[in-house]
This record gives structure tokens, C-alpha cells and sequence, in this order.
């Protein structure tokens, strides 16, 4: 062990420790980081070596550990690098008795030393937010009329009427763009108020760290600590146990104290699988609003916003007649396909200094086009039968025989078979796995009703209009 640090450290002082090298080296870094990150993150970290292509540090809690790793991993490794120890990656232990001993007279008990972490002084781990994704920038319709409302109203701070407010929609349509759009117009309103903006997988992440390196403590605080939380896709966590049940008691806490939430799923809190049941319920407290699919008038004012925004990225690109209007029409109810679409349309345009016409739409766009033409999913259907019924997803899937449900999941069998292309038996497994010749029946059965049952005729017509809408 020491030959082959020896062997490394070449230029290094051989009298020198671990600690004494680092203390000089780690001075480039102020420069590089700026002198606030350097205090406070870099300064407090102890060196104890490079040990089998591992650079280990002590961090006085794990949160400034993780947060040096996320974001000076780079910097530290090739500075470790520059100085004969290149390292694969860093390790950090938290070790308050050791710190306290350099710090202190004395050494105190571990918590001491959590409780010293500078969380109130520094910045919270918000995931970054895009700077598009502002209120300015969202296009407004009747399918995301209400969230938007409510998005503005939180951003708005002020008293907290509804908490938390409940984001729910498929995937494509808004909902961290609404989030993120909240959390830039509130910190501009209230520059000195927390606002943490992070995914449900991150939240789970931190959660998990915080429990491998000790440091519940400094968890909890943190996440208590702010004002405007956000939780972007929450059914991440369902099934995920005892990240739950943190985050039941984050929430919880953060509700006591009148502070706002927010949250976003891809589906109705009461839908989300594996999600207990006091969440669900305490999810519901607040107000719960969908973004619907787009619709016709929202797609053509999207692509017009964009197309707009595009222009002045690639001027000189001129988009014909109709082929918005195409788009709006061709295109599935997801958002980001049809921003990708528009991207790579005047990418192509300015490539081949061309006007944009339907041709060259046709052609640059035929494979998303081709995606787009089978637009409805068994989800879908599954979503707006049950709607459509008011009944619960897992009852539509169930094993139940009352007619009050079989018969609407017999419609939405149908209505997989006729607007979709998948295979009788992929249907059957959709359906909470049952055997195609079930989904056979299904179809024969509605087929007739549809002739004898007027009732069934206008169901099945109306939520087909609905589904290709
Ligand atoms: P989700 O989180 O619901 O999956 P996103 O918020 O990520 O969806 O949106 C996907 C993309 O579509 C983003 O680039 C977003 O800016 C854009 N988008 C969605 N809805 C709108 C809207 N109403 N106006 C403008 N852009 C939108
Ligand atoms: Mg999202």
C-alpha cells in the first residue's frame, strides 16, 4: 500500500500526509469554484488519501459529501490528478468524532455535529429548472385551463388556500413545465422564500442516502425547512416502502406549518398503484386537477408558439401554408412529440435552404407520422371507459362479473380491438390478463349491442370520437 503511493505521489513532498498535500492543492479549486462553494463545501471535506483508485475524503455530514460528489466530482478528481494520485472516483464517510477532535476540545456526540451542518445558509438540492419552462411560454386551452389556473395561483404565494395541489396528466402534457414555471415565478415574487423543486426519484435518493450515511437528521431538516416544496412524478415511489412513509411525514410536516406543495403524477392519486392508502387520502386534501390530452385548438396554439420561437432561431426558414394545421391534426396528444417534430422540421429546412411545404413535412416527418397514426393506447381507453362510467381503473380490470362492470370493460375491449392495433391476446393481457377469447367475446357482444342497445350505441360512439379527438 504505501510502495504504490509512494510510486504515484512522484511529485509530491514525501514527508507530507494526505491532509497537509491536500490543504496546499485544494487552493486551486477557490479560484476555479469561487470563493463561496469552495467555503463552503470544500473546506470542510478532511483528505485521507487515494487508496486503490478511490479518493476518500471526510465530510462533516453526507449531504456535503453527496453534494461535492454531484458537483465537483470532475473538478476534485482532476485536481487529485494534476497532483500524481489519479482516482476512478471519491468516496466520502462522515465522521463527526474525528472532525470534532480537530475542531473542538472535546469530542460530542455525533447529532452535535449534524446539527451544525450550514443547511439554513445554503442552497437547497433543487434539480435544475429550464429556463423555457415559464408561465410566458405556456400555451394556454380548455384542456389545461384549470391547472394552469392553479399553477398561477400557488406562484403567487400568498396564502395557502389549497396544499398540496395535485398536477396529474399523461406523459408530454405540462406538468413539469407548470412546476417549474411555479417555482421561477415564485422565487422572483419572494426572492427569501425555499423553494425545493425535485423529482420523486431524487427525493427517494436523497432519502436512501441520507439513511446509508446517518444523516436522517439533516434530511429532515432540509426538506422541512422550505416553503414551496415540489414533487415531480410521484408514482415513482409507490411500492417503494419506507421512502413513502418519509415522504408521508415530509408532507405532513410541511402541511402543519402552512406550507405549500406541490405534486405531480401521471395519473390520479387514487389510481397509483402500491401507494398507501393515508397518502392517497391526504394526496386528495387539496385540489387535484388534470391536464387533459391536447386538443385541436391547443395543438395548433402550441405549434404556433413554437414555430414562432423556432423562426427566430433559424431565420430565413419560412413554413408554408397548412402544414401547421397538418401537424396539429397528425399529430398525438403528446406535446414534446410535436415540439420534436417542429424541431427537426426546421432543422431540415435551413439544412436544405427549402420553405417548409407539406411534402417535406410528409417526407422529413413519416416515421412520427406513421407513430402518431395509431394514437390511442389501451390506457387511454382503459382511462376514459372508466371515466366515461365512473368507475375505478382496477375495477375495470378486475375479475368482477356485475354487469355494471363487465359490460364497460366489454366496451373498452371493443374499443381496443377497433382503434388500436394490438393483438387480441396483448388486449387480453392489458385487461388485467385475461385470455383473448375473452376479448373475442367482448367484441362479438358489443358488435350485437351495438344494433339492439341504443344506450351502448351512443356510449361506444362517443367515447370513440372522444379517444380520436
Ligand atoms: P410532462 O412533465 O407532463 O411529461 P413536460 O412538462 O415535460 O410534460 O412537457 C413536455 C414538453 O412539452 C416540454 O417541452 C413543454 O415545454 C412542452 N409543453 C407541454 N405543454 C405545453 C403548453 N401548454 N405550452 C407550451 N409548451 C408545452
Ligand atoms: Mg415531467
Amino acid at each position: 500500500m504505501a510502495a504504490e503511493l509512494r510510486v504515484a505521489r512522484t511529485d509530491m513532498a514525501y514527508d507530507e500526509t494526505p491532509s497537509q498535500s491536500w490543504g496546499r492543492m485544494r487552493e486551486a479549486l477557490r479560484k476555479d469554484i469561487g470563493r463561496d462553494a469552495f467555503v463552503n463545501w470544500i473546506e470542510p471535506l478532511e483528505f485521507l488519501g487515494p487508496e486503490g483508485g478511490i479518493g476518500r475524503f471526510v465530510a462533516p455530514t453526507s449531504f456535503v459529501g453527496t453534494w461535492v460528489e454531484r458537483n465537483y466530482a470532475d473538478a476534485v478528481r482532476s485536481l487529485l490528478a494534476e497532483n500524481g494520485m489519479p482516482v476512478n472516483r471519491l468516496e466520502f464517510s462522515v465522521n463527526p468524532v474525528a472532525l470534532d477532535f480537530k475542531n473542538r476540545a472535546a469530542p460530542v456526540p455525533a447529532r452535535a455535529a449534524d446539527v451544525a451542518a450550514p443547511d439554513s445558509e445554503v442552497d437547497l438540492p433543487n434539480s435544475p429548472l429550464d429556463g423555457r419552462f415559464t408561465f410566458e411560454n405556456f400555451v394556454v386551452g380548455k384542456p389545461n385551463e384549470l391547472a394552469h389556473a392553479a399553477a398561477r395561483r400557488v406562484a403567487e404565494g400568498g396564502a395557502v388556500t389549497f396544499n398540496p395541489l395535485f398536477l396529474y396528466g399523461g406523459v408530454g402534457l405540462g406538468k413539469t413545465h407548470l412546476m417549474h414555471a411555479i417555482a421561477w415565478e415564485f422565487r422572483s415574487s419572494q426572492p427569501d422564500a425555499r423553494v425545493l423543486y425535485l423529482s420523486a426519484e431524487q427525493f427517494m435518493y436523497r432519502f436512501v442516502s441520507a439513511l446509508r450515511f446517518k444523516d436522517m437528521h439533516g434530511f429532515k431538516e432540509m426538506f422541512r425547512s422550505v416553503d414551496l416544496l415540489m414533487v415531480d412524478d410521484v408514482q415513482f415511489i409507490a411500492g417503494k416502502d419506507s421512502t413513502q412513509d418519509e415522504f408521508f411525514h415530509t408532507f405532513n410536516a410541511l402541511i402543519d406549518q402552512q406550507k405549500q406543495i406541490v405534486i405531480s403524477a401521471d395519473r390520479a392519486p387514487g389510481e397509483i398503484d402500491g401507494l398507501e392508502e393515508r397518502i392517497k387520502s391526504r394526496l386528495q386534501w387539496g385540489l387535484v386537477v388534470d391536464l387533459h390530452p391536447t386538443d385541436y385548438e391547443l395543438r395548433l396554439g402550441i405549434l404556433q408558439a413554437k414555430a414562432e420561437a423556432q423562426s427566430l432561431q433559424n431565420p430565413g426558414v419560412v413554413i408554408g401554408p397548412g402544414v401547421i394545421e397538418f401537424l396539429a391534426h397528425r399529430i398525438s396528444s403528446n406535446v414534446r412529440v410535436l415540439e420534436g417534430a417542429l424541431t427537426r422540421l426546421f432543422a431540415f429546412a435551413s439544412l436544405v435552404g427549402r420553405e417548409i411545404t407539406l411534402d417535406m413535412t410528409q417526407e422529413c416527418l413519416a416515421d412520427i407520422l406513421r407513430a402518431s397514426e395509431r394514437k390511442v393506447t389501451i390506457d387511454e381507453i382503459i382511462r376514459k371507459v372508466a371515466d366515461h362510467y365512473t368507475l375505478r381503473i382496477s375495477d375495470l380490470l378486475s375479475a368482477r362479473r356485475a354487469r355494471s362492470v363487465a359490460r364497460p370493460r366489454q366496451v373498452a375491449m371493443y374499443l381496443a380491438k377497433m382503434l388500436t392495433s394490438r393483438s387480441l391476446p396483448e388486449i387480453g393481457r392489458k385487461f388485467g390478463g385475461r385470455d383473448h377469447t375473452t376479448v373475442i367475446h367482448a367484441v362479438r357482444k358489443v358488435e350485437e349491442l351495438k344494433l339492439t342497445d341504443s344506450q351502448v350505441a351512443e356510449d361506444v360512439e362517443l367515447l370513440r370520437r372522444m379517444l380520436e379527438a
